[in-house]
């Protein structure tokens, strides 16, 4: 499979291109990588920019839409504008697109939707086996615990250069918690608490951010009765954790009828 990665002098996209020299005996070879026209490691090779020992004769470029013509599939950990561009290239090429990147409006995500009319699209705002086994859990519990006697809060931490909160996996998590309800999440999420606020209203989902250090990402999910609560936490030690998933996803994808489709749906959760 011929692998392209956009947004790749990222902290992403960097992890991505390591992780894929380890993968080397899986068949997947990188074709390009690209970055907007003022990033940093403009015209490095790939490998040497992403911190490899040995140059692999790909050089970061500026130009999306030569890759997304000739990869079998690109890899974009980049910025909502960014992505909603990138998907329509790949639906253009019909290349597999796995996406990211997270603080996806609605407005974004309906384009990706579009795009997947012509091309498979892979799209996670946690691309970890453990958080996408953790989405399972979480709507499980939800649906065993009613509303009346369980509140949900999530809370998650990251690293101090995150731009978006919550955090795209605290509300895909709330999505599943939701779900498990039978409810959508917009009807009953409270974003944020400041002042005074009142009592908690029933059956509501809470959220609450945490900013800091080194953090790479840390969501407890926590159903509190009246006599016990249940905490369910996945605390990630490594970016690798979110590289290794979208090789997967891309590879998983490659040759699947176009369509939208998530983790759970490449780990078959
Ligand atoms: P980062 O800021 O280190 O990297 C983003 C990269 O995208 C930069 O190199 C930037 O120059 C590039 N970029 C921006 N606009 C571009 C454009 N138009 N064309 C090409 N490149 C462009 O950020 P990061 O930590 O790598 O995270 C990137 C995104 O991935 C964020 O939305 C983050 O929340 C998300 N993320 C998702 C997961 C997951 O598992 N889904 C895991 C970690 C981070």
């Amino acid at each position: 499979m011929r692998l392209g990665v956009v947004g790749a002098g990222g902290r992403m996209g960097r992890m991505i291109i390591r992780q894929l020299a380890e993968e080397a005996a899986t068949g997947v070879t990188l074709v390009g990588a690209v970055d907007r026209p003022e990033a940093p490691g403009l015209g490095l090779d790939a490998a040497l920019m992403a911190g490899c020992g040995q140059p692999i004769g790909v050089r970061v470029g500026d130009d999306p839409v030569p890759l997304f013509a000739d990869a079998d599939a690109v890899i974009d950990f980049t910025s909502p504008a960014a992505t909603v561009a990138h998907a329509r290239l790949a639906a253009q090429g019909k290349t597999v697109h796995v996406v990211g990147t997270t603080g996806l409006a609605d407005a974004d995500e309906d384009a990706l939707g579009l795009a997947a009319r012509h091309c498979p699209v892979v799209y996670a705002p946690n691309m970890s086996v453990g958080v996408t086994l953790l989405l399972a859990l979480v709507e499980t519990v939800a649906a065993a615990l009613p509303a009346e006697d369980f509140d949900i809060e999530i809370q998650e931490m990251h690293h101090r250069h995150k731009v978006d909160a919550p955090s795209g996996t605290a509300l895909g998590l709330g999505r599943a918690a939701a779900a498990g309800r039978n409810t959508g999440l917009e009807a009953v999420r409270t974003l944020s608490r400041v002042g005074q606020t009142g009592e908690r209203e029933t059956g509501t989902i809470g959220f609450a951010t945490s900013r800091g250090g080194a953090v790479v990402g840390d969501h407890t999910v926590v159903f509190a009765g009246d006599y016990e609560r249940v905490e369910l936490v996945h605390k990630a030690a490594d970016r690798k954790a979110f590289a290794a998933g979208a090789l997967r996803a891309a590879r998983w994808a490659y040759g699947k009828p176009p369509g939208l489709y998530s983790m759970r749906d490449v780990l078959g959760i």
